[in-house]
């Protein structure tokens, strides 16, 4: 058991590993994480000690004493037992952001996902016959309901349904899409590529604001198959523009033998003006008006899990059913539940619109925000009395993912302005969003103007959000008053 020496400092020497393992704190750690977790961690912990030590010439002695490496050890350990998914508060103002995960799911889809995680279940099996089963099965008859399709399935999510769709019923074909609605949604989603990816030559028809009927029309030639409509979900076209609706373009591609797919994004099942929300055309509108096939997402209006659902004419869903890829993009049995959790919902719309919790985020009225932002208003103040001013202020929240593009809806904030020089509270506010981010259930807001804003329409645990709040240390490490 000698102990390992380090290069240049050469007085400094880092215990054994097996020395550290025999420390009654680190015992501790072997009971909780397993010895093969605490070695590797052991070992991890003196290679970087090792590191640290020869790029100095001067050493901090006890850096190197065994308990110091074992409460780093311990440390390093709960990091890596802490998961790296965890539930944060949205109060950007975006109600379905997709980098914090879109939709929050209602009550009964939570516990819909709980028991199909816990136990087996029939996802593809018929309890009658005790023969195999579709998993579409449970889904099927409720999206067809609500869409008047004559088919439905659902996939991954709607990026995987356009694919599908588009590979399954133009593959090596050609497909016409207006120049208007060449859409790149966040990130990876680019219509043009996902054609490509698709294996189907994509047309394009008109120009970017103005695109008639006479231009689909001319564009068709033998070997197009589909003509497409995608809603230009997160950008809007205002002025001089004309696109061609759903009905006109049914009647043109119905007449020359073709088939008209509408990818609507976000996709609504239900009216939104019914809430007083900005009217979203709806699945059920865009199949009566003549689309052969829908796609539109799961975790959008919606408000369920991830997913892609697909519904339309029988004939096609079943083609659609056979390609192999669709195996590939197949939903689990936790999104069946939560989805088909979520659909029994709709069949209230009063009850829909107290449980989920998209609704009642996008339905609140700016009223009702800002008498919680008053009410928060004197907690948070004291809880940074001494940086930062807060004030509770009106501001504009957006429903997201593409969803009711440009329609602002009023709601308030607290708004946190940090009490520095003007040139620099923009570093003083970057630092308080990291603060924020690192409470124990990070504080996601957003930066606008030299403020960092807290939109609270999405607020449900006003509680745990004071305990946060009482939490914060800020920068400098003064005392709060
Ligand atoms: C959001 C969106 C998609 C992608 O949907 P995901 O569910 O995120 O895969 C595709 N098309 C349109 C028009 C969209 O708005």
């Amino acid at each position: 058991m000698t102990a390992m020496r380090v290069g240049r400092p050469a007085q400094i020497s880092i215990p054994s590993v097996d020395r550290i393992l025999r420390l009654a704190s680190v015992a501790v750690l072997i009971a909780e994480h397993g010895r093969e977790a605490v070695v590797a961690a052991v070992r991890a912990e003196a290679a970087a000690l090792r590191a640290r030590l020869s790029a100095r010439a001067e050493a901090a002695p006890d850096e190197s004493s065994a308990e110091n490496i074992a409460a780093r050890v311990s440390t390093r350990l709960a990091s890596a037992a802490t998961a790296s998914l965890r539930p944060v508060f949205n109060l950007t103002g975006t109600v379905l952001h997709t980098n914090l995960g879109r939709a929050s799911l209602p009550r009964a889809a939570i516990e819909a996902i709980a028991e199909a995680a816990a136990h087996g279940v029939n996802l593809e099996f018929d309890l009658e016959t005790g023969r195999r089963g579709d998993r579409d099965r449970h889904l099927e008859a409720l999206l067809v309901q609500m869409t008047g399709a004559e088919r439905a399935t659902v996939v991954n999510n709607n990026a995987a349904a356009v694919l599908l769709a588009l590979n399954t019923l133009a593959q090596r074909r050609e497909v016409l899409v207006s120049r208007g609605e060449l859409i790149e949604i966040g990130g990876e989603f680019r219509m043009p590529e996902i054609m490509k990816r698709a294996g189907c030559r994509l047309v394009e028809v008109g120009t970017t604001n103005r695109t008639h009927l006479e231009d689909y029309a001319e564009a068709i030639g033998p070997a197009t198959a589909l003509i497409m409509k995608v809603h230009p979900s997160n950008y809007r076209i205002v002025g001089f523009s004309t696109s061609v609706d759903e009905r006109a373009l049914a009647k043109l591609a119905h007449a020359r033998g073709l088939a008209l797919i509408s990818d609507l994004g976000a996709g609504a099942l239900l009216d939104m003006r019914r809430w007083g929300l900005p009217h979203e055309p709806t699945a059920a509108e865009t199949i009566a008006a003549g689309a052969d096939l829908v796609t539109f997402s799961g975790d959008k209006l919606i408000g369920g899990p991830q997913a892609g659902i697909i519904a339309g004419r029988g004939a096609l869903v079943e083609r659609i059913n056979r390609n192999a890829l669709k195996r590939a993009v197949r939903l689990d049995k936790l999104r069946v539940a939560g989805l088909a959790a979520v659909l029994r919902l709709y069949s209230n719309p009063d009850r829909l619109a107290v449980e989920l919790p998209l609704l009642r985020h996008l339905r609140r009225s700016r009223a009702d925000i800002e008498a919680q932002a008053r009410r928060l208003l004197a907690r948070a103040s004291q809880a940074l009395a001494a940086h930062a001013d807060v004030s509770a202020e009106p501001c504009e929240s957006q429903v997201g993912s593409g969803a009711l593009p440009g329609d602002a809806l009023p709601s308030f904030c607290l708004a946190i302005r940090p009490r520095v020089a003007c040139r620099q509270a923009q570093a003083r506010v970057e630092r308080l969003s990291q603060v924020l981010r690192a409470l124990p259930v990070p504080v996601i807001g957003r930066v606008h103007s030299g403020a960092l804003l807290l939109d609270l329409r999405c607020l449900d645990d006003e509680e745990l959000l004071f305990a946060q709040l009482d939490r914060l240390r800020l920068p400098g490490g003064r005392k709060r008053h």
